[in-house]
């Protein structure tokens, strides 16, 4: 029985549960002798797991009689970094996650599984006897006598830096028993940056914001509103050059589909083998060496996606986050969390400066630079004096359309191929069509586990749910009635570049969706085409919108501006203005001023009128009102609870009974409303309910949500229902 005033340590461990597990230390040591961060094997249940120490606490809130000892300590430093335990329990405690899945899910594999935290290298060192051996003991071997000399006078020295001759007189001084193989663990001191590479010449809106970041200021957040074609890629490498000549890391984060081979080339030109990638691309080795490279200050700068936040720096300086519009940055599975209001977090604990950088920036990071709590930086102007390409509307209540191509895009396509232009046409929906009808008997086929049209995939005969994945052949004849008339209806990017085919066959056209872009190497191959200008034509999804320049593209087509239009996603209107935005931008970057066609049935909503006629700033300001007026965020903040479940009744009970747990807090100032059926009920044969929570700022919600989570479980149909809670949910459907 330990004594009473022992101390004891709690720990985040990988399970469901919404709190830290306190043990003993382990036999022999003391509590207060261990540091947070250290990795500690534990008896949990019948097994065994790995935790992180978090705190050491004077007292636990369980019988001490009941605590159970830790089995043994891993590490003898920490693991993590202050500023990272920090992190990830503001993490888990904000967005109401499993502490011990949110430290655990995002440390590399091999350390989960107990891999140490310093990478091993072979070396060899003297044993006792050749440390005390004297000079004239190898008399008639020079070699080994001046091997060991380095040995005694160095101490141990890696296997990698002895030559073949050297190698050869260890071999002989292990069989005299004088020297022996060790492993020595790589330190941040063998880290030398080789000096970046030469810079393109600055405009005076860039020289401008290199100069507004001032790492003596310590933290602050800049809001970089950059055009598309500003040069904000330049802004941040000088950045980053500047803080590796002042012996600085940086972090940089971008969108999913934003690490380009293109991106990475300019940064290795740029920094050399100073630079580290990391993305879902790397395997579980190549994954812990680059966390290494990270935290022993080896690499000087880190670029990833957004679990890349997490790594340990050795020598902070900086964190860019670019796109932070974007929505990859927000993990919507697993652990939720949003990379980019936690990269707030991270610099803050820092006390480094953080770039959001954005041609389209999301309404919140706007709201807080007009409040004066992000700092503004614009560039509102392209490198080069090329101006922004011109948005126009064609309404497709008035023009004849082929195809989903209205007369005056297609006029503008030849206008702009015959003068050696190229062509973007966007739209966001893969697959031949979104629906196959009878002309019969009206039928549409629809999948069966969801409330959703199956997709015609005409290219291998399938029908396919975009939702869940359910596919099928393609019927010959309609399930409901038997007759062969059965057609498609509308369009998808295969039928598009069918159709590309027969109106302009002497133009090369290219798709890049999901479906054509299975392979990683495919897309790059297409896009090379583009850029030498093989390929005059591109159709294209979402794929399209980031990280890729093309010179030669001069009009850009948006071929369904409506789908953003009429959502019930009160975010939907925000995201389709910058998409659209996003597009055009590929646009115009040579020598020839752009063109943008946007064809849509509500040429008259004022929202499009206004993203035409000001742009995205005067877009985002009237919007902005709009949803101050409504009370939307950024002005209100949400949580929406989701529960789901194969039968209808026990999601809505569930989220019933929350509710009225809810109301029952009487947390002022916050809403609980629902439950409400989720946009698509049904998905993957599952019903789905939410329950929205609303309150006018964070503090309220947080006391709310605290005091909800950790009863949730004890509902009655908490066992029917699989829940999830999302704080600030991207997306309410
Ligand atoms: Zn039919
Ligand atoms: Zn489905």
């Amino acid at each position: 029985m330990p004594a009473a005033d022992t101390a004891i340590l709690r720990l985040a461990i990988p399970a469901p549960i919404h709190g830290y597990f306190d043990y003993l230390p382990p036999g022999g040591m003391a509590a207060a002798d261990l540091p947070a961060g250290v990795r500690v094997e534990v008896p949990f249940g019948r097994g065994r797991r790995l935790g992180l120490l978090v705190e050491t606490a004077a007292d636990s809130e369980v019988p001490r009689a009941r605590l159970r000892q830790a089995l043994r300590v891993l590490d003898s430093a920490p693991l993590l970094p202050p500023d990272l335990l920090v992190l990830l329990r503001w993490g888990a405690e904000y967005y109401r996650q499993p502490p011990g899945e949110m430290f655990w899910s995002m440390l590399p594999a091999g350390l989960r599984q107990g891999a140490p935290a310093e990478a091993l290298e072979q070396a060899i060192r003297t044993t006792p006897a050749g440390a005390a051996s004297g000079p004239s003991a190898l008399r008639r071997a020079p070699r080994q006598a001046a091997l060991l000399a380095r040995l005694q006078a160095a101490g141990p020295v890696p296997a990698t830096q002895l030559e073949a001759p050297d190698r050869r007189a260890a071999s002989a001084l292990f069989a005299r028993g004088l020297a022996e193989r060790c492993e020595l663990t790589d330190t941040a001191s063998a880290a030398v940056w080789p000096a970046p590479g030469e810079g393109l010449p600055l405009t005076a809106d860039q020289t401008a914001a290199v100069g507004a970041v001032r790492p003596d200021d310590g933290f602050n957040v800049h809001l970089l509103h950059g055009v598309t074609g500003s040069g904000k890629t330049e802004v941040y490498l000088r950045l980053m050059a500047e803080r590796l000549q002042a012996g600085r890391q940086s972090l940089v984060l971008v969108p999913e589909i934003g690490l380009t081979p293109q991106l990475l080339a300019r940064l290795r030109s740029r920094f050399g083998d100073a630079v580290c990638a990391l993305h879902s691309g790397l395997t579980d080795t190549e994954r812990l060496a680059a966390w290494r490279a990270a935290r022993t200050g080896r690499a000087a700068v880190l670029v990833g996606t957004r679990s890349a936040l997490f790594v340990p720096l050795a020598r902070p300086g900086l964190i860019i986050l670019d796109e932070e519009h974007d929505s990859s940055f927000r993990q919507q599975e697993g652990v939720r969390y949003s990379a980019r209001d936690l990269a707030v977090v991270r610099a803050r604990e820092l006390g480094v400066p953080l770039v959001l950088g954005s041609a389209t920036p999301s309404l919140e990071s706007l709201r807080h630079a007009r409040e004066g709590r992000y700092r503004l930086l614009e560039m509102p102007r392209r490198v080069g004096g090329g101006c922004e390409p011109t948005l126009s509307l064609v309404d497709l209540g008035h023009h004849r359309q082929q195809q989903g191509l209205s007369t005056p895009l297609l006029a503008a396509m030849r206008r702009h191929l015959d003068a050696d232009g190229q062509v973007l046409l966007f739209l966001n929906r893969r697959g031949f069509a979104p629906a196959l009808w009878c002309t019969d008997c009206g039928h549409i086929v629809e999948c069966p586990r969801c409330d959703a049209r199956m997709t015609v995939h005409l290219g291998d005969s399938r029908l396919r749910c975009h939702h869940c994945g359910h596919e099928k052949r393609l019927p010959d004849a309609c399930p409901a009635c038997g007759s062969a008339g059965l057609a498609p209806v509308g369009q998808g990017t295969e039928r598009i570049e069918e159709a590309l085919a027969s109106l302009f066959p002497n133009h090369r056209a290219a798709r890049i969706d999901r479906d054509t872009m299975r392979r990683r190497d495919s897309l790059e191959r297409q896009l090379d085409a583009v850029r030498r200008g093989e390929v005059r034509i591109l159709v294209g999804t979402q794929m399209l919108t980031k990280g890729h320049d093309f010179p030669g593209i001069s009009l850009v087509g948006i071929l369904d501006a409506d789908q953003g239009l009429f959502s019930s996603d009160y975010r939907a209107s925000e995201r389709l203005a910058q998409t659209i935005v996003q597009v055009a931008g590929r646009c115009g970057r040579g020598e020839r001023p752009g063109e943008v066609l946007i064809q849509t049935r509500f040429p008259g909503h004022p929202l499009m009128a206004r993203l035409c006629e000001e742009g995205y700033a005067g877009f985002a300001a009237a919007l902005l009102a709009e949803r101050r007026g409504a009370g939307w965020p950024p002005y209100t903040r949400l949580a929406l609870l989701r529960a789901e479940a194969p039968g209808r009744r026990a999601p809505v009970a569930f989220l019933e009974a929350a509710r009225e747990l809810a109301r029952g807090f009487g947390v002022a100032g916050t809403e609980v409303l629902g439950p409400a059926p989720a946009g698509m009920e049904r998905r993957a044969g599952r019903y789905r309910q939410q329950l929205l929570f609303l309150a006018p700022d964070h503090r309220p919600l947080q006391r709310l949500l605290g005091q909800l989570v950790s009863r949730l479980a004890t509902l009655p149909d908490a066992r029917r229902v699989r829940w999830i809670l999302d704080v600030d949910p991207h997306d309410l459907i």
